[in-house]
């Protein structure tokens, strides 16, 4: 018997059902606190614009801010908008309290450069994580929001129980979106983290020891089977469209599943809990706001 055919089924992490189960309680937080403040919670998408992708984008927000029973609206505004227009919005909605998450869709038009307006932004509404004052609380292992993508990679290896402390683990990937957070996050608990980029000498080496598998490159195929090592669990970040519509994520599913113990599939995966974490922070936004700042973390003695 050759050893691939002694290899148990690899389990398929399913995103779908978990998102609904997310949502199902969300949806009951949302009720709460509308009965507790009298008034609706309301997220509000700023797209900058007419770009297709971030038009589809913000409308499956408007979509999963509705299923769990929040008010949401989309701000659109022109591809000519200035620095100072944009700046401005973004400190109406920070002011305003009928908005309680607000998400700056990205990348902005050409000319226009995130980082002179975000500070504009009220962090405690900043549901995916952009601020620079969520991303230094990320960074210190610290309780703020993570980018949405990068927080439902962790979700599902907690919810599917699987261990990360002290565990080798490759995150392939560093953007801000993704790589980085998921990296921070991963050392939050307590996994023994490798980070691998376009620059990485030798991506099968590092691969070769990793028990956990975290991939964002949007490059399709770019893990497979051959690197990853026996056993390895795999959560695949990747969206790429492929010339005949099709979605796939970075991870070559066939030859992957006869190495690996589990995968999270794309599309199925990832996306849906990405859009469930969006809206469980429009919940943690709420009472952010109330108690005027994010809960403590955990004591950091056992994390040194
Ligand atoms: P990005 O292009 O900003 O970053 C890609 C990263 O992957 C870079 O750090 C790069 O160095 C690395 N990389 C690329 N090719 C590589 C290679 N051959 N070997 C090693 N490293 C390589 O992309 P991003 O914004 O981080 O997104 C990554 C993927 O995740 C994309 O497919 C994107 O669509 C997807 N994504 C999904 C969600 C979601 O909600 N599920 C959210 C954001 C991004």
């Amino acid at each position: 018997v050759s050893p691939e055919e002694e290899h148990a089924p690899a389990r398929i992490l399913d995103g779908r059902g978990l998102a609904l189960d997310m949502f199902a309680a969300t949806a009951r937080e949302v009720d709460a606190l509308r009965a507790e403040r009298g008034r609706a919670v309301g997220v509000a998408v700023v797209k900058v614009g007419d770009d297709a992708a971030s038009g589809v984008y913000a409308r499956r927000i408007l979509k999963t801010a509705a299923r769990v029973g929040a008010d949401g609206r989309v701000i659109e505004l022109a591809s000519t908008t200035t620095r100072i227009e944009l700046a401005q919005v973004l400190r109406r909605l920070s002011r305003d309290a009928d908005t309680s998450g607000v998400i700056l869709q990205l990348p902005l038009p050409t000319g226009l450069d995130v980082r002179h307006v975000i500070e504009d932004l009220d962090p405690l509404k900043d549901l995916d994580g952009i601020h620079p004052f969520n991303a230094g609380l990320v960074s210190r292992g610290e309780i703020g929001f993570a980018p949405s993508c990068a927080e439902a990679a962790l979700v599902i290896l907690r919810h599917f129980g699987i261990a990360l402390a002290g565990r080798p683990a490759v995150v392939v990937g560093r953007s801000n979106v993704v790589g980085r957070p998921v990296q921070q996050l991963l050392l939050r608990e307590s996994a023994t983290v490798t980070v691998c980029h376009r620059q990485t000498r030798d991506l099968a080496a590092e691969l070769a020891r990793a028990e956990v598998v975290i991939v964002a490159a949007g490059s399709p195929g770019l893990v497979d089977g051959s690197i990853l090592r026996p056993g390895s669990v795999v959560v695949d970040c990747g969206i790429n469209v492929l010339a005949d519509g099709t979605i796939v994520g970075d991870v070559d599913v066939p030859s992957a599943l006869s190495v690996v113990d589990a995968l999270t599939p794309v599309p199925g995966g990832v996306g849906p809990v990405t859009n469930a974490v969006l809206m469980d922070h429009l919940v943690r936004a709420v009472r952010a706001q109330a108690e005027g700042g994010f809960p403590d973390a955990q004591p950091m003695e056992s994390r040194a």
